[in-house]
């Protein structure tokens, strides 16, 4: 079981969409420079069960056409059912993961993937040189240049 922070509603995470930011913690990946180092306790936030899930996605869901998660790919088991919880609900899905990589399995319930650390001297999506990527599964298409302003 891993816990969030209190939900909220993002526009620029996911490009032409509207989605639900859920941002796990107990990240271990330990960026230097990380933007939110107060998400590597495990302990801190609320479980996300899937009740809770459920009281979320009845909450914003005339809101939102996507649900982001912020990690939670290290209880790969928890967080596929979860993502299947919202794809069955009718919402695209999304995992932002500061690993190179994901299993198949997780991919297998995901619409968007953004992979990679944070890396200061290269910077985020929105640079041209990051080392970051952020991928349509389906096509398997980079959409990176959809962050990139000029
Ligand atoms: S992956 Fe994200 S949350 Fe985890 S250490 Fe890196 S920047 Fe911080």
């Amino acid at each position: 079981m891993f816990n969030i922070l209190s939900p909220d509603i993002v526009f620029q995470e996911v490009p032409k969409e509207i989605s639900l930011a859920l941002t796990v913690t107990g990240c271990q990946i330990g960026c230097k420079g990380c933007h939110s180092p107060h998400i590597w306790n495990p302990q801190h936030g609320s479980p996300l069960t899937a009740m809770r899930l459920t009281e979320l996605l009845e909450q914003y869901g005339s809101l939102i056409t996507c649900v982001v998660f912020f990690g939670g790919e290290w209880q790969s088991q928890q967080l596929c059912s979860l993502l299947f919880q919202c794809q069955t609900a009718g919402f695209k899905t999304c995992l932002y993961t500061g690993e190179e990589d994901v299993s198949n399995t997780i991919k297998a319930h995901l619409d968007y993937l953004k992979t990679g650390p944070w890396r200061s001297e290269v910077g985020g999506l929105a640079s041209r040189n990051s080392n970051q990527r952020f991928i349509d599964i389906a096509t398997k298409k980079q959409l990176n240049y959809l962050f990139i302003k000029d």
